[in-house]
């Protein structure tokens, strides 16, 4: 986190380094910086170098740079995010940001795309992030996820569990609750945007 500056990816007069989530605008806000670092850490042994990640619901682009600082060179960061203004400005936050060499190298992408589908393109996925709330967790996503790897999802409605899945090498899956956070719905673009 200290390679990639929170200040390029937070919208301009705001106080990035405040420990809070922050609106970036069509009802999405940018996770406050204990959160990323929570779910870095919960995600660490799977954003090995090489490894392969996926962010849903990439927002400013902030965590799917982290990712791809860690997996480097020879891994895969993917961000996924529905709404295209923020997938567009993201990249350029990224461009600015210590992560661009990556972007260039196309281990790190960003797309516009339903994330409750993943992206099947670069799976099988050691990490997947969720950065927005499920009501359940997707199928597609517990399908895209390799044998020994690791998802980390919030999932409930107004409140809701941070939910770490891990899926052992038979394939069986275990769930725990991390701790209680209070995220954006993981929803279509057209409920997100209501009253926007
Ligand atoms: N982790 C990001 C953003 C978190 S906010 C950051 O810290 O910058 C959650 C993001 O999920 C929002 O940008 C929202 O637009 C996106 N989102 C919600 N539902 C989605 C869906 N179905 N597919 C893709 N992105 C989605």
């Amino acid at each position: 986190m200290e390679t990639i500056d929170r200040g390029l990816f937070v919208p301009d007069g705001n106080s990035a380094y405040i420990d809070s989530p922050m609106p970036i605008g069509y009802n999405a806000t940018i996770s406050a910086p204990h959160m990323h670092g929570t779910c870095l850490e919960l995600l660490k042994e799977h954003l090995q170098p090489g490894m392969h990640a996926l962010d849903v619901g990439s927002g400013t682009g902030y965590l799917t740079a982290c990712f791809a600082m860690m997996v480097g060179p020879q891994g895969r960061a993917v961000g996924v995010e529905h709404i295209p203004e923020l997938v567009a400005s993201s990249i350029e936050n990224v461009k600015r940001s210590a992560a661009s060499s990556l972007l260039n190298g196309g281990s790190l992408s960003l797309h516009v795309a339903d994330g409750r589908q993943g992206w099947p393109e670069q799976a099988p996925y050691d990490a997947i992030h969720v950065g927005a709330a499920a009501e359940k967790i997707p199928q597609p996503l517990l399908d895209q996820l390799k044998p020994g790897g690791r998802m980390v999802i919030p999932v409930g409605s107004f409140f809701q569990d941070l939910q770490v899945v891990d899926k052992k090498l038979d394939g069986s899956i275990s769930i725990r609750s991390e701790t209680s956070v209070r995220y954006v719905p993981l929803t279509s673009r057209a409920a997100q945007l209501q009253g926007f």
